[in-house]
């Protein structure tokens, strides 16, 4: 029997419909969408203000829940790394990083990924299938709740960002992260500011072409892996069929119409990605455009050659953007300690 949806996969709007479909009073629809999206309910129980009926209903067709936690892995560093199986049986990463003021969230899209990007674990088994708008949404619940089982020092656990930067391409799977984006972002959802959003995209044209026509006005960050075409087809090979020049344009559209500057991430793996004639040919690129770097060390998989770069090489990478006036900043990867990379707890598990 197929599984029943999850009740997160209907956006608040659409929760509104179907409980005016259900001739239940309309403030229903409102205390419903607290239990989902404000109290982060995880049992029918919980929702003592809804008449039982309606909740029998609701449970006839809909699932709560459709995440289990299989394994936590805590850093030295604090960065909270969350094993979470589907009710298919698949696992999927989920990522709390303690910044100075909150926490991001980093949220898997897909079991698995389709774009083979050569440094990436999740790569390795290719794309398994895509996430629901419900278990999208769910990842940020079950986070939300661990924080407030342990929150982090300093920190209430409503304050935290999201980045789609975990398992899969985002905008490969644009048909549930659009609604989820919706949720997250709705009033009468998780309420969140777009610009605590950020999604982050190896950058296939459709996707991209997808994104600058919704528009939603989250933060975008493109990821290149080469200063050619060539050398990015070799680190990013799927991806990499679209070329520079277009991802490129897509993404300084994208930060037209959402008023925002684009972020372009560049992994650095020594000796492919690290060369100073790549950073010149990256700064002519960049140069006079509304982009920022960062640069990513790269976080190295147990079982493949490819190493981060030194730092000296990566300051010097940084200084030579910086020279040209392209805005250039160093990102540590979190959690070197634990299976950080991302992909790399899944795979070891499996
Ligand atoms: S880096 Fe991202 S886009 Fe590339 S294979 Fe890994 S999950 Fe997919």
């Amino acid at each position: 029997m197929e599984d029943k949806p999850l009740l997160r996969s209907l956006v608040p709007d659409q929760i509104s419909t179907l409980i005016s479909a259900s001739s239940a009073s309309a403030y229903r629809g409102q205390q419903l969408r607290q239990w989902l999206f404000k109290h982060d309910a995880t049992d029918w129980e919980q929702m003592g203000n809804l008449p039982k009926l309606l909740r029998q209903n609701l449970a006839a067709r809909f699932e709560l829940t459709g995440l289990q936690l299989q394994e936590k892995q805590v850093s030295a560093d604090r960065t909270r790394k969350f094993l979470f199986s589907l009710r298919d049986g698949h696992t999927i990463e989920s990522v709390i990083i303690p910044m100075a003021d909150h926490a991001t969230f980093c949220l898997s899209t897909q079991v698995g990924c389709a774009m083979a990007c050569t440094f990436c674990a999740t790569a390795r088994g290719g794309l398994v299938r895509h996430l629901s708008t419900g278990e999208i949404i769910e990842q940020i619940l079950r986070l939300r709740l661990d924080l407030k089982d342990e929150p982090l020092p300093g920190l209430r656990e409503r304050q935290f960002n999201v980045v789609f930067m975990g398992m899969g391409e985002p905008l490969d799977n644009w048909t549930a992260l659009e609604p989820a984006l919706q949720t997250m972002m709705h009033p009468d959802g998780l309420a969140m500011s777009r610009r605590r959003i950020q999604v982050s995209t190896s950058g296939p044209a459709a996707g991209l072409r997808l994104l600058v026509a919704a528009a939603p006005g989250v933060g975008l960050t493109l990821s290149l892996g080469g200063s050619t075409d060539q050398e990015r087809r070799k680190v990013m090979p799927v991806p990499g069929r679209t070329s520079l020049q277009e991802a490129l344009t897509l993404a300084a559209d994208y930060g037209r119409v959402a008023g925002r500057r684009v972020t372009i991430a560049w992994v650095l793996i020594k000796d492919r990605t690290d060369e100073p004639a790549q950073a010149q040919r990256l700064a002519q690129m960049l140069k006079g455009h509304n982009f920022k770097v960062n640069l990513i060390p790269l976080n190295p998989l147990t079982d493949s050659p490819l190493a981060p770069t030194a730092n000296p090489a990566v300051l010097a990478f940084q200084q030579i953007l910086t020279d040209a006036g392209v805005p250039a900043f160093v990102r540590a990867s979190g959690g070197r300690d634990i299976d950080a990379a991302c992909g790399q707890l899944r795979r070891r598990r499996q």
